[in-house]
């Protein structure tokens, strides 16, 4: 197999030859912003299962380019409780942080096919253009309010170089009005309508790193994954994604989002819920089939 870290300059159009299916490819996709949860163990297990099911293979990917809220320690934490619950993947780790090059073709992909603009506003404008409160924290992706189209350039409006504009932030240009669809394998039938559910969305920020949509999409494709297997908290994402696959010409990958864990209260769990992280547990004596057999 193919080293999964090599960079092509272009994304392969294809997964595989026409008419034979693909082989199944999946991956976790942990962000090493705090420890991990039974959520996302649940959310993984699903993943590796469906996998294994298949006879296919898993990736790991660590999403490790978050600057501000990454950190090393995080890194090993996911690793060792990963393993603790007993998940094996292909190896090498996939490191988002080492791909940069391969991002900025896609960038300058998107950039060539005008699917993209450089955006200049600041989140506080946008949300002073919609009205809406400003929050402190920053949102999650799903979040991200809808840019108003009239801070849009107009479509035929020339793109500045890429070189001379790496310092901006970049969006990709959604096709208001279009309604996008989906079938999901968890959830079923999904639709939503572009400029409407969604708006113009980043792709590139300014301090020179890929958002999350585009490096996902990015390596979704790179390593022809068949499924995507991630929490339902992200399927707003998926219309993004599809929308990224279309513009480099690549085939988006099938996708099954799991329901999320809620705790006692009904509240979804997240990285601050340390009592139900995996390290909690662990210390508290639960074993790892304790955990599993309870999914
Ligand atoms: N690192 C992302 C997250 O934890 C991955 C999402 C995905 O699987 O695409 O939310």
């Amino acid at each position: 197999m193919s080293n999964p870290n090599s960079q092509p300059s272009t994304l392969s159009p294809a997964h595989s030859a026409p008419g034979a299916p693909a082989p199944y490819r999946g991956r976790l996709a942990p962000s090493p912003t705090g420890h991990l949860h039974l959520g996302h163990a649940r959310t993984f297990w699903l993943a590796a299962d469906r996998a294994r099911a298949a006879g296919g293979t898993l990736f790991l990917r660590n999403d490790d380019l978050d600057a501000i809220r990454f950190r090393l320690d995080f890194v090993a934490a996911m690793l060792e409780d990963l393993r603790w619950l007993g998940f094996t993947w292909t190896e090498p780790i996939i490191n988002q942080s080492e791909r940069l090059p391969l991002y900025r073709a896609a960038l300058a992909q998107l950039h060539a096919a005008g699917a993209i603009f450089p955006c200049t506003r600041t989140r506080r404008d946008v949300l002073d253009a919609l009205g809406a409160p400003h929050e402190g924290a920053a949102p999650a992706p799903d979040d991200e309010p809808i840019y108003p189209p009239q801070f849009r350039p107009p479509a035929d409006a020339p793109l500045p170089p890429l070189s001379d504009a790496l310092a901006v932030n970049w969006r990709l240009r959604v096709p208001d009005g279009e309604t996008l669809t989906f079938h999901d394998n968890s959830l079923g039938p999904q639709s939503a309508t572009a400029g409407r559910d969604f708006g113009d969305f980043l792709v590139w920020r300014k301090d020179g790193v890929p958002s999350y949509q585009l490096a996902c999409a990015v390596d979704d494709a790179d390593l022809r994954i068949t499924e995507v297997v991630r929490g339902a908290d992200l399927v707003k994402s998926t219309f993004r994604q599809l929308l990224i696959f279309r513009a480099l010409g690549v085939p988006a990958p099938q996708f099954f989002h799991a329901p999320l864990m809620l705790d006692a209260a009904g509240v979804r769990l997240a990285k601050r819920h340390d009592a139900l992280s995996l390290r909690t547990l662990r210390e508290q004596g639960k074993t790892p089939d304790a955990i599993i057999d309870a999914f």
